[in-house]
């Protein structure tokens, strides 16, 4: 059987590239991306950020995965943004035992109004 560096040695012997699959959800422009980029090395700290292809603006990436491809990098991919809904992140948040926070109160008016004219 294969060690995975045997596997590694051999796709990069028929010119596989290793790489990243990272996926970010842009606050700015408010478009999601996924990426294939040449592969991150672990504990890079560049990891946590990348700038968006939509806007350029640096934004959190997630890692989706590693891999390996001979396609011409980066691969970029845009795909509907996975913002949840208020109701859905408070039903994800009490799924795992967070107690969301309560919407903000509408606080009561201590101004009555305007008056009603006084008739005599
Ligand atoms: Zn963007």
């Amino acid at each position: 059987m294969l060690s995975w560096d045997d596997v590694s040695l051999h796709l990069r012997a028929l010119g596989y590239l290793p790489v990243t699959f990272l996926e970010i959800d842009c606050s700015c422009c408010n478009r999601c991306f996924r990426l294939a980029v040449e592969k991150i090395q672990d504990g890079d700290t560049i990891i946590r950020r990348w700038p968006c292809p939509g806007c350029g603006a640096m934004q959190p990436a997630t890692i989706l995965a590693t891999g390996y491809s001979r396609r011409v990098l980066p691969l970029i991919e845009r795909v509907p943004s996975r913002h949840l809904s208020a109701v859905s992140r408070a039903k994800l948040l009490e799924s795992v035992g967070i107690r969301p926070e309560a919407p903000p109160k509408r606080k009561k008016s201590t101004n009555p109004g305007p008056r009603l004219p006084v008739l005599n």
